[in-house]
Order: structure tokens, then C-alpha cells, then sequence
């Protein structure tokens, strides 16, 4: 039985990712900004769900929570993130600095901190990190549309791999995902993807994650994504 911290856990992914983990008979830390939207989940889970109240966006309460989560912690999974603009490119007047501002710290400088915090935690040898990030923050994808977004994603993806250099002496491996086209409120009715199968391949992947393959960014089959 392992222990997965997962931020977001409240909806989309990082619910689906919840509910799965648990089904499986793993720990969970569920960190939400409201909990009670976990409480259903918690009474039926034996003590197997634990939910945190956190603003990943609030660096005071980022701060905290390594006290706040019991270790060793196998896996976290930084999944919180924002798209507040859709289609705005880098002229767009509703592109203004708010926007770039939340977006690079929820998505972007959250993450970081996140894990700095709760690195006296992780298991060593052994720990692992998981990056939800998206491919459009690919800067192979010679697009302008979702500024905000895509360049807080490329901000992430950048900080992966810098953590993914600096936790390898600790054999704690780090991975960057694309979750697919997720329907979710983010990803809207129209999406590709179903969160259960999602969820399915996220998992699978952290699985097979070893010090050895630490360092990559692939979608949820497994295929490699550019950088
Ligand atoms: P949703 O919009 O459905 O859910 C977003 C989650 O992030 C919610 O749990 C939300 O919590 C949480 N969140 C947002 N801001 C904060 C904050 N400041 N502090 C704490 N939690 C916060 O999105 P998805 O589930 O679709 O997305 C999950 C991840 O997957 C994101 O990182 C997203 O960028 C990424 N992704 C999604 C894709 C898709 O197609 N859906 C495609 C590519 C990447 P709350 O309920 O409190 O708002």
C-alpha cells in the first residue's frame, strides 16, 4: 500500500485520480481548497483518505503543509492547475497581467513549491513526482492561441526537469505527463478522453517509473512528448 499525495484532488483529474487510488487500496492525501467537497469519499474510505485545505496559490499555506502530511510519501502528484484564457493570443487584450500572473503561479511556480515542501517527506530511495502538465506547453507546438496557459506549462515543464537533475542523487525520479484531452470542467464535454482512462494511464505510468527513466514528459500512453 503505497501513499499518493495529490493536489486538486476535489474534481476533474485529481478527483478521478482520488477515487481510483483508493479503489486500489492506496493512501491518499487529497489536498482541495474546499474540503467538504471530499467528505462522501472520506467516510467511506477506512481512514484511507486524508484531506488537506490548501490554496496552492498561498505560499504561507504551501509552507505548512509538509507538517501537515505523515510520511513516507510514495508518490505526489502535482495536479492543481488553471486555464483562465481560451484562444488569446499574445496581443489579446484580455491577456493582461493577472491572467499571466495566476496562471504561471498556480501552474507554474505552485508545483515547485509544492514539492519543496514536502521533500523531507518523500521516500528516499524510491520517491517519485508527477507533473501534470500539458502539451501545450510543447514549444514544439508553433502556436499562439492560450498564452497564458501554454507558457505557464512550458514554465513547468522547465522546472521539472531542473528537479528531475537536483532529486536524482536522492533517487526520488520525477516525471512530466500530458493527461490527454480530459473531459473535465478544463478540458469541457467536447474532450478525447474519458477521466477514468485518463486516470488509468497517469498511474500506470507512475508505476513504471523508475530512477532510470526519471526526467522524461509522456502523454497518458506513454508516448514521449516533445519538450
Ligand atoms: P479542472 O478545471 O476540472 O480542475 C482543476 C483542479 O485544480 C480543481 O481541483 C481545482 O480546485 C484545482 N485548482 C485550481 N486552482 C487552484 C488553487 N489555486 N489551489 C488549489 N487547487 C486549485 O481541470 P482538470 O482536472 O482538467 O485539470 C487537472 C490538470 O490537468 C491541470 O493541471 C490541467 O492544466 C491539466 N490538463 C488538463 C487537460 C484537460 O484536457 N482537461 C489537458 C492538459 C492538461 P477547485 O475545485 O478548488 O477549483
Amino acid at each position: 500500500m503505497a501513499t499518493w499525495v495529490v493536489t486538486g484532488g476535489g474534481r476533474g483529474i485529481g478527483r478521478g485520480l482520488v477515487e481510483r487510488l483508493l479503489a486500489e487500496g492506496e493512501n491518499v492525501v487529497a489536498t482541495v481548497r474546499e474540503p467538504t467537497v471530499l467528505a462522501g469519499l472520506v467516510a467511506a474510505s477506512d481512514g484511507r483518505l486524508k484531506v488537506i485545505a490548501l490554496d496552492v496559490a498561498d505560499p504561507a499555506a504551501v509552507a505548512r503543509l509538509g507538517e501537515l502530511v505523515e510520511g513516507p510519501v510514495d508518490v505526489l502528484v502535482n495536479n492543481a492547475g488553471v486555464l483562465m484564457e481560451r484562444n488569446a493570443d499574445t496581443l489579446a487584450p484580455e491577456l493582461d497581467w493577472g491572467v499571466f500572473e495566476k496562471s504561471f503561479r498556480v501552474n507554474a511556480i505552485a508545483p515547485l513549491f509544492v514539492t519543496r515542501a514536502l521533500l523531507p517527506k518523500l521516500r528516499r530511495p524510491g520517491g517519485k513526482i508527477l507533473m501534470i502538465s500539458s502539451r501545450m506547453g510543447s514549444l514544439a507546438e508553433d502556436k499562439s492561441d492560450t498564452t497564458a496557459y501554454r507558457a505557464s506549462k512550458a514554465a513547468l515543464n522547465r522546472i521539472a526537469r531542473g528537479l528531475a537533475r537536483d532529486l536524482e542523487p536522492a533517487g526520488i525520479a520525477v516525471l512530466t505527463m500530458h493527461p490527454g484531452w480530459v473531459r473535465t470542467d478544463m478540458g469541457g464535454p467536447g474532450a478525447a478522453v474519458s477521466t477514468a482512462e485518463s486516470v488509468s494511464g497517469l498511474i500506470a505510468r507512475v508505476r513504471a517509473l523508475d530512477i532510470g527513466s526519471t526526467g522524461r514528459f509522456l502523454d497518458h500512453t506513454g508516448d514521449p512528448l516533445s519538450w
